[in-house]
């Protein structure tokens, strides 16, 4: 397909694009777009960088959905999930990503898919469900497995249009001079976290692109002939744009409740993670710990808290959370020591009246004023 180029008005695809603007158009008005001009101009560069003569027909949409995703319709409308940017490294990781992405658009991989299949009826009703649904969604449904499923079978394609993307995403990656190996490592960790799922529940963190043990390897391989093509990973960068939203992508991460899968995604993170980065990765343990509570889980919250608190300028929520910790094992000496300190660091905090009723309890105050 050459750039810019849309089918003639009297094919049978004409109708898809109809309903993949349709979609678009929902997808400008969902509460889940991230609207950030910053990370938005980041994003676009990158996506511009690694799809060269092809970025003027792709538009980009962050999307605020804790599932690892990335995809690229037809009609050049790109997602790209917080869930991929938290658990990409740098640019040479999400690079390979979006370059991936861009290889399925450019071999028209979707409509070739939509076309096989003799089904463009079943296409078009997927796509109706999922442009329905963006446009009445609020926020709390960034977990909404209705459309995560839609949209996984809309883009779910052939280990052939997999390969060849793979491909094409590498080639893009290392010409740009990133490091070679960047896109094996993601997949790497991906696929850990895959290994870690709780099957029982509905989903894991892949919405279209499973991590197999046969990806990682042609991978790997592949990087081993471009060893010394480039020495980039764009780290500095990736975290310069991605920092201020790094708490909050966490914190959507906790709530799909995958704990064991969470668990091996923090470990991963934390192995290069320093700074504000740790503080968080050590919280939101704790926090999962403090959520969970399997045997030996409170104390290992406990000790969560604590190392957040020894990285300089960590979150004083910490303190609050911690206090928590100690209630709930009825500790209220040490609970009430977390959110003293909670508030002395924070004395503004919008929850200040909350915590003070609890340092009440627990110090017996309320008894005293009765
Ligand atoms: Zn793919």
């Amino acid at each position: 397909m050459a750039p810019g180029e849309r089918p003639a008005e009297d094919t049978d695809e004409a109708g898809l694009w109809l309903a993949l603007d349709q979609a678009e158009l929902s997808l400008q008005r969902s509460p889940l777009l991230v609207r950030d001009p910053a990370l938005n101009a980041y994003v676009r560069k990158l996506v511009c960088d690694i799809a060269g003569d092809y970025c003027k027909d792709i538009r980009v949409y962050v999307i605020r959905r804790p599932y690892f995703n990335a995809s690229m319709a037809p009609n050049g409308v790109m997602q790209v999930w917080t869930g991929a940017l938290l658990r990409s490294e740098n640019e040479a990781q999400i690079g390979f990503v979006l370059g991936h992405e861009i290889g399925h658009f450019t071999h028209q991989h979707s409509i070739k898919q939509w076309r096989r299949a003799k089904d463009i009826m079943n296409a078009l009703s997927l796509l109706q469900l999922v442009a329905a649904r963006s446009g009445t969604q609020d926020a709390s449904d960034i977990f909404d497995v209705t459309q995560l499923v839609a949209y996984a079978s809309l883009y779910k394609y052939g280990r052939d249009a997999e390969r060849e993307s793979d491909t094409e995403g590498f080639d893009r990656a290392v010409r740009l001079g990133y490091r070679a190996d960047q896109g094996a490592l993601l997949w790497q960790g991906l696929l850990a976290e895959d290994n870690a799922r709780d099957r029982t529940k509905p989903s894991g963190i892949f919405a279209t692109h499973p991590a197999t043990e046969e990806r990682m390897t042609t991978l790997r391989e592949a990087a081993e002939a471009f060893r010394d093509a480039g020495t980039r990973t764009g780290e500095a960068e990736f975290r310069a744009a991605t920092a201020p939203f790094f708490a909050a992508w966490l914190e959507d991460e906790m709530g799909r409740r995958h704990y064991p899968q969470t668990i091996v995604l923090l470990d991963r993170l934390q192995q290069r993670a320093s700074g504000a980065h740790l503080a968080w990765i050590e919280y939101y343990r704790g926090e999962l710990f403090r959520k969970r509570r399997a045997g030996g889980d409170d104390k290992r919250a406990i000790d969560a808290y604590r190392a957040a608190m020894r990285v300089p300028g960590y979150p004083p929520i910490a303190h609050r959370d911690l206090g928590f910790m100690y209630r709930t094992i009825q500790m209220p000496e040490q609970a009430a020591a977390e959110w003293r300190e909670y508030l002395r660091q924070v004395p503004d905090a919008a929850d200040r009246a909350t915590v003070e009723h609890y340092l009440a309890q627990a110090t017996g105050a309320d008894h005293a004023n009765r």
